[in-house]
């Protein structure tokens, strides 16, 4: 899951933060800032890419709407038709999950063949835990065996980036040059899932780097200069 900096609230041109009326009309400044990707599984999306509130705006047995949730600049995401469904109006509780917003929550999971989604096992028991409650709670252990939602393509897409982005490698080792390493930055700009090729990639620092800066909003203190992963200030992980 790539972690992600929003930035501060938005301003107008006379430079005063914007209040919203709706949730709705923070859309178009969180895609300017966090590219449109899904925050939480990392799908390529437009259309139906949703205003995510981190902490539902109306949680379960609440009868309204949450104002100072449902307006907060810091409350929203962006989320894809699955994952927003996933997730649905479960009261969450912070600090049980990682957050892309506040974690470095490349480090908190483990991307392998076949776009398998897993704690990573070089977090503690406990923050293990809490990985395995976030891929619980968007839904991205789901894959066709434990889910009969065909409209859910999640796992499907990671495999089959997953296995691009393998053979975008695979030629980039017989034919290294700039323009190609470029190419594939572009490759991945449009499939999106970005900690796949992040995974996939993970020898090579020129790369990484390039794959770091490709994407609006990823949160580059979360990174070395070879692209390895950091611990986040304020993070958990
Ligand atoms: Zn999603």
């Amino acid at each position: 899951m790539r972690p992600v900096n929003r930035g501060p609230i938005p301003t107008d041109e006379c430079g005063n933060e914007i209040n919203f009326n709706e949730y709705q009309d923070a859309r178009g400044k969180l895609i300017e800032r966090l590219g449109e990707t899904c925050s939480y599984c990392e799908m390529h999306l437009d259309s139906s890419l949703a205003v995510e509130h981190v902490k539902p705006k109306k949680p379960e047995g609440s009868n309204e709407n949450i104002q100072e949730r449902e307006l907060d600049w810091h409350n929203f995401l962006l989320a894809c038709v699955n994952c927003n469904s996933t997730k649905s109006n479960k009261d969450v509780i912070l600090d049980d999950y990682f957050w892309p917003d506040k974690d470095n929550t490349f480090r908190a999971f483990t991307y392998s063949e076949g776009g398998i989604i897993t704690p990573s096992s070089e977090l503690s028991a406990e923050l293990q835990s809490k990985a395995n409650a976030t891929i619980k709670l968007t839904g991205l252990d789901k894959h066709p065996l434990n889910n009969p939602k065909a409209s859910d393509r999640r796992w499907i897409n990671r495999r089959e980036i997953w296995n691009i982005a393998v053979q975008a490698k695979e030629r980039l080792s017989r034919n290294d040059y700039d323009d190609f390493r470029e190419q594939i930055v572009d490759t991945m700009t449009g499939h999106a899932y970005w900690s796949i090729w992040m995974t996939v990639f993970r020898d090579d620092s020129d790369m990484l780097n390039r794959f770091i800066k490709a994407l609006a909003g990823t949160a580059e203190d979360c990174f070395d200069h070879s692209g390895m992963p950091l611990q986040r200030p304020e993070g958990q992980v």
